[in-house]
């Protein structure tokens, strides 16, 4: 307990921190996830601040304890650090506040002290009854909306396709199944279509959990002979939600109850929503039979984004921070940052703390200045080696081979493709390549080129290999 000697946080300082925080994270997720907190002490440097619960403790210090410290230390530079305690006792006092407004006062659960915990974390739990376990769900990030979504060629598909099974009560394609590269908006996609879920009809049971999370508690129920409730958890839900599903790849016996309880839930026509990094004809280590379970739904893929998505994304982003971001900052970063829509947000969120921080307007040479490390990192040259390298393990075949003069095609085919990688995406002349495989000539690897060409217009799983290791090899 804090007693009247120990130090005290300036509230004013405090005050002025919340309110930038709200600027940048906007309403909801600052009434979710600051609203609930209280300071308590500032000792060598430290700002210790206290959270109801451990669930929001961890939230908050993985999503928002930088940006508090970042924004603390500009109103006060002796404030170097930031952490956060539980503090049980405010429970009960924070069952009000954090509340969110129309949150439906979890009508079908009754008074349970799990619905009441729920509702004291603030966090806008969906609709998981008592019995199910609040626990199995993962959270929701309030930012993750379809009203937050750009839409842009290379995602549009899948933007629609989560829209309708958002909006359809009755199951449209089952699974809808995600897939794409990092950082490109599955996660997003999938909390947007469990945010819309709930909103339109609380009553229907929405589970959202990461692969990973599916096999603790698979594995933890098998551990505690529980297997009975663990399936019941599932087999009770209307829509369940599978994030990164790649990670169930290899389990056998994981993905055996996975498959069982996927089958049981279709069956029943609930609507299912999985996503991957790759598409489930790639998911390699996974069996035939889950596989083709799993494709046989809707899949719809996003794409590595364009040039205009990118800048529509910092233009919707610039605006939500509530900053005039020059037109020429925004270009250049939409043409240096293209691995991923987190790295663009964060390389534009970096510029605008720092420009608010400074006081100082956001400019060409600041961004330019201030980005230094992370452009240096995308300017990295890829090396022809190292698309050897990728294209060999893909394919199965010892790096020697993109070298040696082996002719047979389960040689010939991945040297070609490293062939035409290190055309597409190195500024290496057709000679240059041809020696680093092995001395060839140059016709050699223009016919290569023009072969993967020719192949991704007919074989749309070869078309796939080489889609996979560009964005590979891009990011
Ligand atoms: P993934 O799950 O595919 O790795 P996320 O869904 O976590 O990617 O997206 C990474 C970040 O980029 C998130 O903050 C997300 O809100 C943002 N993001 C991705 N795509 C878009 C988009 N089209 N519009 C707005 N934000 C996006
Ligand atoms: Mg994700």
């Amino acid at each position: 307990m804090k007693s009247p000697a120990e130090p005290a946080v300036d509230q004013a300082e405090w005050d002025r921190v919340k309110t930038r925080l709200k600027q940048e994270f906007g309403e909801s997720a600052f009434k979710n996830w600051v609203t609930p907190i209280t300071v308590g002490t500032f000792r060598n440097g430290e700002v210790e601040l206290a959270v109801p619960t451990r669930f929001m403790r961890d939230w908050i210090t993985t999503h928002y304890a930088e940006r508090i410290r970042a924004l603390w230390n500009g109103e006060n530079p002796s404030v170097r650090k930031v952490t956060l305690k539980v503090e049980a006792a405010r429970n009960a006092a924070m069952a009000g506040t954090a509340t969110r407004e129309k949150q439906p006062a979890h009508k079908a659960m009754g008074p349970s002290p799990r619905a009441a915990s729920a509702r004291a974390t603030g966090f806008p739990a969906p609709n998981v009854t008592a019995t199910l376990g609040a626990d199995l769900s993962a959270p929701l990030d309030p930012r993750y909306v379809f009203e937050n979504f750009v839409v842009g060629k290379p995602n549009e598909f899948a933007y629609a396709a989560a829209k309708r099974v958002a909006e359809s009560v009755q199951v449209s394609f089952n699974p809808l199944f995600l897939y794409g590269g990092v950082g490109l908006g599955k996660t997003h996609l999938m909390h947007a279509i469990a945010w819309e879920i709930r909103q339109r009809d609380p009553s229907r049971k929405v589970i959202y959990l990461s692969a990973e999370k599916f096999m603790y508690s698979f594995v933890r129920a098998l551990r505690n002979q529980d297997m009975v409730s663990f399936k019941e958890q599932f087999r009770s839900v209307d829509v369940l939600m599978i994030d990164d599903v790649q990670f169930i790849s290899g389990k056998d016996s994981t993905q055996e109850e996975f498959f069982h309880t996927f089958n049981a839930l279709v069956d029943q026509g609930r609507q299912i929503v999985l996503s991957a990094d790759k598409s489930p004809s790639n998911l390699e280590e996974i069996g035939d039979r889950l596989r083709s379970r799993l494709s046989s739904g809707l899949v719809a893929d996003l794409h590595p984004t364009t040039f205009e998505l990118r800048l529509g994304i910092l233009d919707t982003k610039s605006e939500q921070l509530g900053v005039l971001v020059p037109q020429k900052v925004k270009e250049f970063l939409a043409h240096k940052i293209t691995s991923n829509v987190r790295e663009l947000e964060g390389a534009l969120t970096r510029l605008v703390a720092h420009a608010q921080l400074v006081g100082s307007a956001l400019t060409l040479e600041t961004a330019q200045e201030l980005l230094q490390d992370l452009l240096r990192a995308h300017d990295r040259r890829l090396t022809m080696e190292e698309i050897q390298k990728r294209v060999a393990e893909h394919f199965k075949i010892r790096m020697s081979d993109m070298s040696s003069a082996r002719r047979s095609r389960v040689v010939a085919r991945p040297r070609q493709v490293a062939m035409y990688l290190s055309k597409q995406l190195t500024s290496r002349s057709l000679p240059e390549i041809g020696r680093a495989f092995g001395g060839r000539d140059h016709t050699t690897v223009m016919h290569a080129v023009r072969k993967v060409e020719e192949l991704v217009k007919l074989d749309s799983a070869f078309a796939e290999d080489v889609e996979l290791l560009t964005r590979m090899l891009e990011s």
